[in-house]
């Protein structure tokens, strides 16, 4: 581990401040393509998660009670700060996780977007219901539901985590955040657009450190009043239980092995585009990656060929350079762990039709490089096949009937996302309903958009993020009944009960 002078020395952002971690305590930030520390920051523990909570829970007293306006106000000047001050995310998002320029540019330039369509939702979004009886009106309000943890990941660090404070902010709740211990900068930096576009002093919090630790600290906070998740289905289990005991609510974004269900109208360069894009972007460290190539027999060996030959062309590279294609995987910890799937695919007796191995030359040696991979000859129940790798690994496995197709694409434990590539509208449609994910692409991958739902089914998590109902999730719905009728009742009476529910 090579130790430069650090670009970026903060410790964590509470109360409107960057402040040092009561203990003292620091955590190093590397760039994965040289092993180079770019930042420094603070590793917090539950003092300084202690101190986190009660500056949102301070803050919760005035900004729950702000109106949905004031509120859309700031999220919409943090919009346009955070698009003035995006060259500076992009390059250090690039530093701490080693994904390339042209991705991460494009990826970022969309981020504003949450905190837009948010904030209108809290501009808006009110509830009536239809009047009951002849004499009450029922409104219902959507009050915040207090101090909210956040727990992210490393792989789209800022993209993550807007999806998940936009809304709970936009309802009013204020917030502690434990990011990824490998990609803590930019979530602390998001204060700092916060504090510039007029949010209140503790609504937006971040406490980094480790998942065991800090994040242990906040998830079983006993006033913490709801969890949101990204991150492993292990993960999820233990932080389920933890909400369990708070009987707090609990949303959770996990795993996935999303796959890509060729049907033989789906022209060959057509089908090997678009599983490079599904299987290699961000160098396959998506939850959505489309790690599954489900494809039809009769194109399935023109595919392979076409696919690896691609694959094989790929531009690995610096990722700062608008010219690589893919960088390196985020950590040593995960090419470690691609390594690992690749023995195991082999010793599985699955065949290497591209990859499998470093990239050679001295440009990749200090860098967690790794080429991407296809594996033929795979069967469903391989752990190559079963099990998220999170690397640029893709399966590929041939089906012959529709009925196939589908019973291979629900053949594992997750349901997050799924796309399904044909002309025919019909059979597009059908085999999307009858997939058991929450997210189906026709003809497409990777697509998100602030207004739509996303979440998964099964194994995949619990609840869901973008959209109306991400911001309903951030409410408790109060129902307010109002008796309009003047006229004395009594229950007690002879008739004052009949009266009273007529
Ligand atoms: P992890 O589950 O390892 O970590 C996620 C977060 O949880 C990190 O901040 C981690 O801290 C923290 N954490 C770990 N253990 C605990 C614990 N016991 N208590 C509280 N917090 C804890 O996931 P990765 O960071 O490795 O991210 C990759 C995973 O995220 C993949 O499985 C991927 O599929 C999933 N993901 C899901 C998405 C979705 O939309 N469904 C989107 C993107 C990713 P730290 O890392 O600092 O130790």
């Amino acid at each position: 581990m090579t130790i430069h002078q650090p670009q970026f020395a903060r410790g964590m952002f509470v109360d409107g401040d960057y402040v040092d971690a009561a203990a003292g305590k620091t955590l190093p930030v590397e760039n994965p393509k040289n092993g180079e520390i770019i930042g420094v920051v603070a590793d917090g523990d539950a003092t300084d998660i202690e101190a986190a909570v009660q500056a949102a829970e301070r803050a919760f007293t005035t900004w729950g009670d702000t109106t949905g306006a004031e509120r859309a106000d700031i999220m919409e000047r943090a919009a346009q700060i955070l698009r003035r001050r995006l060259p500076e995310f992009v390059s250090l998002e690039i530093d701490q996780i080693g994904r390339c320029r042209r991705e991460m540019a494009a990826q970022l330039s969309r981020v504003p977007e949450w905190f837009s369509y948010f904030g209108a939702v809290a501009r808006t979004h009110e509830d009536t219901v239809p009047p009951f009886g002849r004499t009450h009106l029922n409104y219902t309000r959507r009050v915040p539901i207090g101090v909210v943890g956040h727990v992210t990941p490393w792989n789209h660090p800022i993209l993550i985590l807007t999806k998940k404070i936009a809304p709970a902010m936009a309802a009013g709740n204020t917030m502690v955040v434990k990011p990824s211990e490998i990609a803590p900068i930019t979530p602390l930096m998001l204060g700092e657009v916060f504090k510039e576009a007029g949010l209140p002093n503790g609504v937006y919090n971040v406490v980094p450190g480790y998942g065991p630790t800090t994040g242990l600290a906040l998830t079983s906070h006993p006033r913490i009043r709801k969890i949101d998740l990204t991150g492993g289905t292990a993960t999820g289990r233990v932080i389920a239980e933890m909400a369990g005991k708070n009987l707090i609510p609990f949303t959770a974004e996990l795993g996935g092995k999303a796959s890509l269900v060729m049907f033989p109208d789906t022209p060959v360069e057509r089908c090997v585009a678009a599983t490079l894009f599904a299987s290699f972007v961000a160098t396959g460290q998506t939850c959505v990656q489309g790690s599954r190539l489900v494809v039809h027999r009769s194109i399935h060996d023109r595919v392979v060929a076409e696919l690896s030959r691609r694959a094989d062309l790929i531009r690995l590279g610096d990722p700062q350079d608008p010219a690589t294609q893919l960088g390196p995987l985020s950590s040593k910890r995960q090419r470690d762990t691609v390594e690992r799937y690749v023995k195991i695919g082999l010793d599985e007796g699955a065949t290497l039709a591209a990859g499998g191995k470093r990239p050679d030359g001295e440009a990749f040696s200090r860098g967690y490089y790794y080429r991407p991979t296809v594996f033929t000859d795979v069967k469903n129940e391989m752990r190559i096949a079963q099990e998220e790798i999170f690397g640029p690994v893709v399966v590929v496995i041939p089906f012959d009937t529709e009925e196939e197709a589908i019973a291979l694409a629900n053949g594992t434990e997750f349901g997050l996302g799924t796309s399904v590539w044909t002309k025919d509208v019909a059979r597009a449609h059908r085999v999307a309903h009858a997939i058991r994910a929450g997210i189906v692409w026709i003809n497409d991958h990777h697509r998100i958009d602030p207004a739509s739902p996303w979440g998964g089914f099964k194994m995949s998590g619990l609840g869901r993020e973008n959209g109306l109902i991400a911001y309903d999730e951030y409410t408790q719905i109060q129902s307010v009944i109002v008796n309009l009728s003047d006229a004395a009742f009594d229950w007690y009476s002879d008739d004052g009960g009949e009266k009273r529910y007529s």
